[in-house]
């Protein structure tokens, strides 16, 4: 195809600079936006997301020249002309689609069987922790499968926030069901950030900006300890936890 000409163009090109031998390229269809590579010998074939299929030649070049020289064993952070493409409004609306229909485990709606996290949303818009920018552009969705181990996640780059359904119940506090939009929110605010820390201290500054954090974050700990003990129980092994 001729966009893997191109990649195979463009990282052979970055590949040369760092003495690091690429042999194949093509893009592959991944949910995630990722890279794989295999190695005979000295010399690697990659696999490279095909969200970055119709990118401009500089962008993709940058991101390659990032790829290989991380490869190599150097720390190269990521080019502006690569994060501006990623983080454009284009780039999310038109690859976000994809990634939706790449995705199993979620509904594609904000509305649950007892909770709205539309609702949530406007409960911290109204309070004003958060504000319209932080989430311009953004896709919000409950998970099909209660998992209650990892209660929330962020895709930073496309811009989708994934609320599990373990919380649209009466038994959970609203309260807690905003803790965690906002959590994910914050993810929004600060945008794609590769190779930086997610959870640092300006991140666990903003979280507790929450009226209530602690008794939030100690509701959901409690909640995974029953579930734990719940599997344990039924003889399921435990998933690791995570927000
Ligand atoms: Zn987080």
């Amino acid at each position: 195809m001729k966009e893997d000409e191109r990649l195979f163009r463009l990282i052979k090109e970055a590949g040369s600079r760092y003495r690091h031998p690429v042999i194949s390229a093509r893009f592959e269809k991944f949910k995630d936006f990722k890279v794989t590579w295999n190695r005979t010998g000295k010399e690697r074939s990659y696999k490279v997301s095909d969200y970055m299929s119709d990118s401009p030649d500089a962008a993709l070049y940058e991101f390659l020249d990032t790829l290989i020289s991380r490869n190599s064993g150097n720390k190269k952070g990521y080019g502006p002309e690569y994060l501006d493409w990623v983080s454009s409004d284009g780039f999310v609306l038109s690859k976000r689609p994809v990634y939706l229909e790449r995705s199993r485990n979620i509904t594609m709606s904000t509305t649950g069987t007892r909770r709205d996290i539309g609702e949530s949303l406007d409960r911290l818009l109204g309070s004003g922790l958060l504000v319209d920018t932080d989430i311009d552009n953004s896709f919000f969705t409950w998970t099909a499968m209660p998992g209650f181990t990892k209660v929330g996640s962020c895709n930073a780059m496309f811009r989708v926030v994934t609320v599990s359904s373990s919380l649209d119940s009466d038994d959970v506090p609203e309260r807690v069901l905003d803790f965690v939009t906002y959590h994910e929110s914050l993810h929004l605010r600060r945008g794609y950030r590769p190779g930086r820390r997610a959870h640092d201290l300006a991140f666990r500054e903003s979280e507790r900006a929450f009226p209530g954090w602690e008794e939030c974050e100690k509701y959901l700990l409690k909640m995974r300890r029953e579930q734990r003990e719940k599997m344990k129980r039924r003889g399921q092994s435990p998933v690791p936890a995570g927000v």
